[in-house]
């Protein structure tokens, strides 16, 4: 499936919000959005300068905001929003968590990996188990109670070492439980829209793929 391979910090200017996209870099790492503070390219400061923006272009953005943020394609992103449209409850909340329970999120939240790109390929290279099986499936959901360990041949991997020692920012998530020695963390239970901490309005988001 197609993925964006370009340089991530663009994505961000587009967006005119650090969605912090290099992971822990962003924390270390000079970030160009505080010098240009405008959408990339040559029409760039006008588009900033543009005032108005219509309902569609607002959700449109918000959209692509989140799809960024986790690193989907279009179509897996819609398939996962059709999910979540099709549970109990409030869509755009429904899709966040889904969003959250990737496993591919999951690695990276508990810090195995240092941003979601890297954990993915963790997940891809067969490093990672779920309840002691590998799983190299980034999108698969994970479960409250899933038990999530980088296997034992891969547990002094550097970039799983790097990314555990340079782990500052976000702190491990209240739903995540995490043994540092062992690389091994669990789900206690299933994240709620509180435990996400996006600047996102996914009701937005709802609008654009309900029209
Ligand atoms: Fe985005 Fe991080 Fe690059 Fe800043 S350093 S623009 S937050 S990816």
């Amino acid at each position: 499936m197609a993925r964006y391979t370009g340089p991530v910090c663009k994505l961000c200017r587009r967006e005119s919000q650090k969605l912090f996209l290099k992971g822990q870099k962003c924390y270390t790492e000079k970030c160009p959005i505080e010098r240009r503070a405008y959408p990339p390219g040559q029409h760039g400061p006008a588009q900033a300068r543009r005032r108005k923006q219509s309902d569609y272009a607002v959700q449109l953005r918000e959209k692509q905001k989140v799809k960024r943020i986790y690193g989907l394609p279009e179509k897996q992103f819609r398939t996962l929003f059709e999910h979540a449209n099709n549970r109990e409850g409030i869509t755009g909340e429904n899709m966040l968590i889904a969003l959250e329970s990737r496993l591919d999120n999951v690695v990276f939240r508990l810090g195995f990996a240092a941003s979601r790109n890297q954990a993915r390929q963790l997940v891809r290279h067969r490093h990672v188990e779920v309840n002691g099986r590998i799983v190299d499936v980034p999108s698969a959901q994970v479960n409250p109670g899933d038990e999530i360990s980088v296997k034992p041949k891969s547990r002094d991997l550097a970039v799983v070492q790097g990314a555990l020692e340079a782990r500052t920012r976000p702190d491990l998530p209240e739903w995540l439980a995490l043994d540092e020695k062992k690389r091994v963390g669990r789900m206690t239970r299933r994240p709620t829209r509180q435990d996400i901490p996006l600047a996102v309005q996914e009701q937005l988001i709802v609008e654009l793929y309900s029209k």
